[in-house]
């Protein structure tokens, strides 16, 4: 999800709300494009489409959702956008450094669904960046762009409340993310690290001696442990 700067933000929120969701409807349902779009919308400054642009920027979307909606009724989706928190959203472009690993399901109807998914991921991964001081809890990266809320139990197995839990996410690095998912690692109930495979990782350079670094609050829970451990068959 693109950023948007304090200018293109304020521009929007100024745009009329009929307005910003009769751009979403021609972009999401109709799929046409952005420029086309800004040519149509007299409302909207000529400005090589970025007029558009940036209202589809706003609420999360991007070129891959461009007539991925075809199933949306305009005064649904007028009414959703009408009922979006604009302040999460503006939030969500105003702060640094969330990129977010996931993918959405577009095929639903609740449009601003995945915006909510998308501003709760960023929320969670602020509030890991804050419990484990912005460094992977396995080793020393401290990189923001580097680090990842990394489910326990995995984000498509895990249900709306899950997948903004803080006890069902460490922070972790992007290779260290990598193996916890894959299941190559994973953390006791007493927070060990246990491996699959040591050996083989040894065998690539990857570090063993890991220790996992808890976090100052919000821990990750026993329960989504096991799972993990369950499912990587390490137990
Ligand atoms: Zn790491």
């Amino acid at each position: 999800m693109d950023k948007l700067n304090q200018r293109a933000i304020k521009d929007v929120l100024e745009t009329e709300p009929k307005i910003r969701a009769e751009v979403l409807f021609k972009f999401l349902v109709e799929g046409k494009s952005h420029r086309k779009i800004e040519k149509e919308k007299s409302e909207l400054v000529t400005n090589d489409g970025w007029s558009s642009w940036k209202i589809i920027y706003f609420f999360g979307f991007s070129n891959n959702d461009k007539g991925q909606f075809s199933s949306l009724d305009f005064k649904s989706l007028y009414t959703q956008i009408e009922g979006a928190q604009l302040a999460d959203l503006v939030e969500y472009h105003t702060e640094n450094k969330t990129e977010i690993k996931y993918n959405y399901n577009n095929s639903g109807k609740d449009i601003l669904r995945n915006i909510k998914v998308r501003v709760g991921q960023s929320k969670l991964k602020k509030r890991l960046l804050n419990n484990y001081q912005s460094q992977c809890a396995l080793c020393s990266i401290t990189s923001p762009d580097l680090l990842i809320a990394s489910h326990i139990k995995p984000w498509s197995e895990s249900n709306d409340a899950e997948k903004v839990n803080p006890e069902n996410s460490i922070l972790l690095c992007s290779l260290h993310d990598g193996l916890f998912d894959k299941g190559y690692i994973s953390i006791s109930d007493d927070y060990k690290v246990i491996f699959r495979d040591k050996a083989n990782l040894e065998k690539q350079n990857i570090k063993t001696d890991l220790i996992f670094r808890q976090p100052n609050k919000e821990a990750p829970k026993t329960d989504y442990l096991n799972y993990h451990q369950t499912k990587h068959k390490l137990k």
